[in-house]
């Protein structure tokens, strides 16, 4: 373990609003959509008699409920900048992963209560009724397709099937879900009770609309004008450590990108074999007007085709995205705490946080920690303090323990905490941390998973 101790540097200033108004905005706007879904139902619904029209009920509210939720799952994903930013792209994708699991439950149910209660009204038995519904109603054949396509993608995006899979494979799969969605979406508007009246129906089709054009905006349209505003290239690739090279892109008018530290966005690069996935990769320095810097730890596919990427090779940038910046802290003092390639966002903010900053940078020998000398220069230069934690997890396993943690600073309790590493590690750290008596609103981590 070695230290690098020099003096503080000046602390955040200003009032800033809570960094949970957003995501406290965006989930009562969710639930009111909820809401509005179920007063829908409630107008269009006289009275409810009997087992078969409990069943009914039930049908149509799990239908109309999947229906809203199809739009706010593809909303969640749609990379609108403000959700991006002070959501955060991993709890989005969490909400996403989340809904996607109701969403799954929904429609079973949807389907099961609406075949039974038909059954109970035509005195037939539910699978004699489910194939005449299926076969002989209007756009129900449209909409058992999108049912089906819909379950396929909620089985392979199941946790136990997706770590079996490549994340290409995982992710061209998963795009079946729009057809899913477009089909359902006829069959909701042609036999749906509870959208065939006006203004309902008007405003459910708006809804749909106002959504695709929204995921068209930012996922198409917007990276689009961005390419050409841009013009990003490769301009050189450097190894960095074993299997670790940093990417630096070149390109126009970056300034105009307002990217911070902290932040990442997701490339394409234009090669025949990597240009239809984009993975999110952490700028690993601040910002500069001429470039940007990634820095990529080969895992798979797309991160080890990296080191041989060739000067000039265009790339395609969405973003910036992520709420793992500056605006976060709330304190003079801030703790980043990085493990493996989970230095790269941390770095960047080393280098650009205001405050007084100790940086515990894990890694598993000193071959593998990255940007020696970048990070001895900053922490001179800022008077920030450094400690490697390096060797094997035996060694550190009570270094992210509360005793560890309080060892290592001793007024923790007073810090900001920055982290960014593997999954498991950072659950360990929260834990610590939360132990420590560390508010979980003083805990900000960026996850490379979801
Ligand atoms: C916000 C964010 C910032 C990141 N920043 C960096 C960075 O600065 N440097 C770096 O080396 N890595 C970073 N990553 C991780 C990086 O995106 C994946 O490790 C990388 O895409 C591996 O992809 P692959 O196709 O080469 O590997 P695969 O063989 O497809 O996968 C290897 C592992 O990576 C996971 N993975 C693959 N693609 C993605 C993806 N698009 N999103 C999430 N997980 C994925 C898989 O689930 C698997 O566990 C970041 C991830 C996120 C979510």
């Amino acid at each position: 373990m070695s230290t690098t101790v020099l003096p503080g540097d000046t602390a955040p200033t200003g009032v800033k609003t809570s960094p949970e108004t957003v995501p406290r905005l965006a989930l009562a706007l969710m639930a009111a959509g909820a809401a509005a879904v179920l007063t829908a139902w409630w107008h269009a619904t006289a009275s409810v008699v009997g087992g078969a029209g409990w069943l009914d009920g039930a049908g149509r509210i799990t239908g109309l409920l999947a229906g809203y939720l199809a739009p706010v799952l593809l909303l969640l994903m749609a990379r609108i900048p403000v959700l991006e930013r002070r959501v955060g792209s991993d709890r989005l994708a969490r909400w996403h992963a989340l809904g996607g699991r109701y969403m799954v439950f929904l429609v079973s149910a949807h389907v099961v209560t609406i075949i039974w209660g038909y059954a109970l009204t035509d005195g037939k038995n539910p699978f004699a009724e489910g194939v005449q519904i299926v076969f002989h109603y209007p756009a129900m054949i449209k909409g058992s397709l999108g049912t089906l396509l819909l379950f396929g993608t909620g089985i392979v995006s199941a946790r136990a099937a997706r770590r079996k899979m490549r994340y290409e494979t995982w992710y061209y799969l998963h795009l079946a879900t729009y057809l899913a969605i477009a089909l359902a979406f006829s069959h909701q508007i042609i036999n749906g009770a509870d959208l065939s009246v006006q203004p309902e129906q008007t405003l459910w089709s708006a809804y749909y609309v106002l959504a695709a054009v929204t995921l068209g905006w930012y996922r198409l349209w917007m990276p689009y004008l961005h390419d050409r505003r841009h013009k990003l290239r490769v301009h050189t690739v450097v190894p960095e450590g074993p299997g670790v090279y940093s990417v630096i892109l070149k390109g126009e008018r970056l300034d105009e990108l307002k990217v911070r530290p902290g932040q990442f966005f997701r490339l394409q690069f234009q090669t025949r074999d990597l240009r239809w996935v984009a993975n999110p990769y952490s700028l690993s320095a601040a910002p500069h007007p001429n470039y940007l810097r990634f820095t990529i730890k080969s895992l798979g596919d797309h991160s080890a085709a990296v080191s041989s990427l060739r000067p000039g090779t265009k790339v395609r940038a969405e973003g910036p995205y992520g709420a793992f910046t500056e605006d976060k802290a709330r304190s003079p003092q801030v703790l980043l705490i990085a493990a493996g390639v989970g230095i790269t966002p941390v770095r960047a903010l080393f280098e650009t946080l205001p405050g007084r900053l100790t940086l515990l940078y894990r890694a598993g020998s000193d071959r593998e920690i990255l940007f020696r000398h970048e990070l001895e220069d900053i922490a001179r230069e800022r008077g920030a303090r450094l400690v490697y934690l390096v060797g094997s997890r035996r060694r550190h396993g009570k270094t992210f323990t509360p005793r560890g943690l309080l060892n290592l600073v001793p007024d923790l309790k007073a810090h900001d905490v920055y982290l960014c590493g593997p999954e498991a590690m950072q659950q360990a750290v929260i834990v610590a941390l939360r132990d420590a008596g560390v508010p979980a609103s003083r805990i900000h981590h960026e996850s490379f998973e979801f």
